[in-house]
């Protein structure tokens, strides 16, 4: 048997969402992922407006037009030794992968310097991947799992749930079986954020759980990307400066910027004395 990725179903059920042509594409990818065992994380693909809308108000997106809306984007992020390395995306051989996807016609958030999990297919445009290209129509999808997990059920589905669990604090093992103290968690962590009480983890309960976790791990990257935010030398002076006056927070040297940014710091300029 082939190797695995550790978020295997997870990453299946994620992949199903995208836009036809992309979901081509990014299937590709995926198994070009599995046979160099390369282990990652898809956590995000298509996404609502009322999500993005929250993204944009927290800082996460930057803007309304994002692809993940129209089934053109994945988020993914390095698994290593089973857990999530926000750090990895710099390093072989997720960066090797970057590089597959842009091969495969991706744009990669990772070059913008500021959107490392992205991966995004532009294919006609923005929102032009809604039917399937004749030429692509042949692909290799795995067969798509249930999207329940119960009481007796086991598998990595099943360890992807628990790992889930437990980083929502609950001190349950990983073993793939679930039992009765996973059913316990499951009813606990219902009960604490409103979901239907049966122990059962649908759609709405995996959701909540995948969706929290990769919050927790955007932020901490968002983080990061401010205090990885030391200047090159020659700008640190001109760094120091806008903060003290007030028209930068000095944060995402590398970052690209927006006219409206470019705007506002003309305008805290006029401001400053
Ligand atoms: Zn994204």
């Amino acid at each position: 048997m082939s190797w695995i990725p550790t978020y295997h179903e997870r990453n299946l059920n994620h992949l199903k969402d995208l836009g036809p042509n992309t979901k081509v594409k990014a299937n590709q990818w995926y198994q070009w992922c599995i046979d160099n065992k390369v282990d990652v994380l898809i956590y995000e693909t298509i996404r609502t407006v009322a999500t993005q809308k929250t993204n944009v108000d927290q800082g996460i997106s930057q803007t309304m037009k994002s692809y993940h809306l129209v089934g053109q984007a994945l988020d993914f992020v390095p698994i290593v030794n089973g857990k999530a390395d926000w750090n990895g995306y710099k390093k072989h051989p997720f960066l090797t992968a970057i590089e597959q996807a842009e091969q495969l016609g991706f744009e990669s958030g990772h070059r913008w310097g500021w959107d490392s999990p992205h991966l995004q297919y532009n294919y006609k445009g923005y929102g032009t991947d809604k039917t399937l290209d004749a030429i692509q129509a042949k692909i290799n999808v795995v067969s798509t799992p249930k999207n329940y997990l119960e009481k007796d059920d086991s598998g990595t589905s099943v360890k992807e749930l628990q790992v889930l669990l437990r980083s929502a604090g609950y001190n349950i093992m990983a073993d793939g079986d679930f039992g009765p103290a996973t059913e316990a968690a499951v009813k606990s962590y219902q009960k604490a954020n409103g979901l239907t009480v049966d122990g059962i983890a649908g759609t709405k309960t995996l959701t909540k759980l995948k969706s929290e976790e990769s919050k927790k791990g955007e932020a901490e990257l968002n983080a990061d990307y401010k205090k990885d935010a030391a200047p090159s030398p020659r700008f640190a002076e001109a760094q120091k400066w806008v903060k003290e006056n007030g028209i930068s927070d000095g944060t995402y040297p590398q970052r690209p910027v927006t006219r409206e940014e470019v705007w506002s710091m003309l305008y805290r300029m006029s401001k400053a004395k």
